[in-house]
């Protein structure tokens, strides 16, 4: 489907303002202006942004998130970026496992259950996206979108997610 992914950004950010606004974080939103519709799937896309949205303000205590958007040849770019706690490298490359979360003890200051990173992987293979993370401790966390302006799903998307969804529960419990 065809979508203002400007229109579908701002949507988005005013969503997370107020979220932002109660941890006293400045929330930065960045559009460049030539910004063309795209092609994709918003229902998904809307929920990889929101999962690693919602994870850049859980896990910043003061600072910023910037959410950046530019043109990138047959690509948008999004950057989800923030002033927070950070990843160490070694576990930079865990972080997509289901139920993987730095922080295992039972005492953990950050609640969640380790599927939000899991099920935005899965959801950027459906929609062939690209997605990379930078991170450095006590510093912050860089998370970029390399999405295609023209992703048409001929493969039974749909399907494929169902199967992902039943997956989850086969898993109980992760190291
Ligand atoms: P859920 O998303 O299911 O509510 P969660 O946020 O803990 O739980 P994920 O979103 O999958 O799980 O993230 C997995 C782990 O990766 C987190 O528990 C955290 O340790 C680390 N992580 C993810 N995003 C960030 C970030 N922006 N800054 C620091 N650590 C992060
Ligand atoms: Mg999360």
């Amino acid at each position: 489907e065809k979508i203002d992914i400007k229109k579908s950004i701002q949507t988005i950010y005013d969503k997370f303002y107020e979220q932002a606004k109660n941890k006293n974080l400045e929330f930065v939103l960045e559009i460049n202006e030539d910004i063309e519709d795209i092609y994709t799937d918003l229902g998904k896309l809307k929920q990889i942004i929101n999962n690693l949205l919602s994870n850049a303000v859980k896990f910043t205590n003061k600072g910023q998130i910037r959410l950046k958007v530019q043109n990138e040849n047959d690509f948008i770019k999004i950057n989800i970026e923030d002033d927070g706690i950070g990843i160490a490298q070694e576990n930079l490359n865990k972080i997509f496992e289901r139920f993987k979360q730095v922080d295992s003890s039972t005492t953990r200051k950050y609640g969640g259950t380790g599927l939000g990173l899991a099920i935005s992987k899965e959801l950027c293979e459906l929609l062939g996206i690209k997605i990379d993370v930078k991170s450095e401790l006590n510093k912050g966390t860089i998370f970029e979108l390399l999405i295609p302006k023209n992703f048409r799903n001929d493969i039974n998307s749909s399907n494929e997610m169902l199967s992902v969804i039943e997956d989850k529960s086969t898993i109980n419990s992760y190291e």
